[in-house]
């Protein structure tokens, strides 16, 4: 092979499975808002692998955690306690404010969870008959992989050929306060609406304003619980702790992921009251490595850093800053036909279809100057970088994409 990136490519081509389409860049390091390939040259990450590395990459303090807990103790299982799971859910269920935090691994398993958990409420606390709980989803959602996560998706890449699908999913349009208020009335064996507050996967859709509020108050009116999936948007990504701060609004669940280690190892946790989460009982749910000893450290860690260096703050700022910039050169450019997004969670709409490689084209381009970018649904690019990133990093990372734009 030519080069160290062609043959690390080559690699995975041959022995992984093809289930991925990355950009051809091969990633070595990382520090901060910077990640190095193979053949050292710096680019700017605006992916944050898809928002999980809120705290920058190689965050001093969480790789402090990481390690020092590494050689003290890692797993133990959830057959005995550790002198790290109590600690760490108390950390949780103050930093967000409910009685109690369920934790496990990645995202799809805090969405599961709190599918679970939904149902068991709907038999045990709302009455609801036998298996017949259902639990409403909006339309574009994404919440993973599993058959469970794919059983409510309407995208068309994510269920072909993997059905047949789980029953138990009502389906209605996303940003549609009456959608829901007639679902919700007409039907008592709803158990829960679970809800992105922006839609990440689905190209960073931001619903109106007062749509978390209406989401809330109806749940509230028809007796259904509101669960809010941040494994995205939440930790400060928007510009607050989480995105539903923006309305002021609590879920009943609140499932966290990604950015809860700060990209350092796979944790999520599901969190609630009493009245809902101690409807599981010993037994019921489980997962070998869930709230293990490593998973505690770093996530405590992780929110300590978030706090601490005011990222939300930052994001808000950082965004605006950026959604400015890309409002001008969408006034310059007829390649761009939106600015979306909130914080640093943030999107541009290519002025093309979606099957076109327009959006792939410049993402190639800012990859030669040096930034890191991923479309999504063929016309969208995400923009979500750290929310560590400096102005002096934002206004470089804007003028890279001013360039890669008008050279077009
Ligand atoms: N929920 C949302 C909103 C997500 O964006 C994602 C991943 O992109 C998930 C859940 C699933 O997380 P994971 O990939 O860790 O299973």
């Amino acid at each position: 092979f030519e080069s160290p990136t062609q043959r690390a490519i080559a690699l995975e081509e041959r022995y992984g499975a093809h289930n991925y389409h990355p950009l051809p860049v091969v990633l070595s390091r990382g520090q901060g808002v910077y990640v190095w390939d193979v053949e050292n040259k710096q680019y700017l990450d605006f992916l944050s692998a898809y928002s999980a590395v809120n705290q920058g990459h190689c965050h001093p303090a969480i790789i402090a955690a990481l390690t020092e807990q590494a050689q003290r103790l890692t797993l133990t299982s959830r057959a005995f306690y550790s002198d790290k799971l109590g600690e760490c859910e108390k950390y949780l269920a103050e930093y967000f404010g409910y009685d109690k935090a369920l934790m496990m691994n990645s995202g799809v398993e805090g969405g599961e969870t709190a599918l679970k958990l939904t149902r068991k409420w709907a038999y045990k606390v709302k009455g609801v008959a036998a298996d017949q709980a259902k639990t409403v989803f909006a339309a574009g959602n994404f919440w993973g992989r599993t058959l469970a996560a794919i059983s409510a998706s309407t995208d068309p890449d994510s269920r072909n050929e993997y059905g047949p699908f789980l029953p138990g999913y009502v389906i209605i349009p996303y940003n549609d306060l009456t959608a829901l208020e007639e679902t919700l009335a007409a039907d008592p064996t709803i158990a829960g609406f679970m809800v992105e507050p922006i839609q990440g996967e689905a190209g960073v859709v931001v619903p109106d304003e007062g749509y978390l509020r209406g989401v809330r108050d109806l749940c509230t009116k028809y007796n259904v619980l509101f669960i809010a999936d941040e494994v995205q948007t939440g930790l400060g990504r928007t510009g607050k702790r989480l995105a539903c701060d923006h309305e002021g609004v609590r879920p009943d669940i609140l499932v966290l992921g990604k950015a809860l280690s700060g990209g350092v190892y796979p944790v999520s946790c599901v969190l609630a009251d009493d009245e809902i989460m101690l409807t599981i009982r010993p037994g019921e749910h489980g997962s070998t490595y869930g709230g293990n000893p490593l998973a505690c450290a770093v996530t405590m860690a992780a929110l300590d850093v978030i706090r601490e260096e005011k990222l939300a703050e930052n994001a808000e700022r950082m965004g605006e800053l950026f959604r400015r910039r890309m409002g001008e050169l969408s006034q310059k450019s007829d390649l761009i036909t939106l600015v979306r997004g909130k914080g640093l969670l943030n999107a541009i709409v290519i002025n093309d279809t979606e099957t076109s490689n327009t959006a792939w084209q410049l993402c190639l381009d800012l990859k030669d100057r040096g930034l890191l970018a991923k479309p999504t649904h063929g016309n969208k690019i995400r923009f979500a970088p750290p929310l560590v990133i400096t102005e002096a990093q934002m206004e470089e990372a804007c003028a890279i994409i001013e360039q890669a734009v008008r050279s077009k």
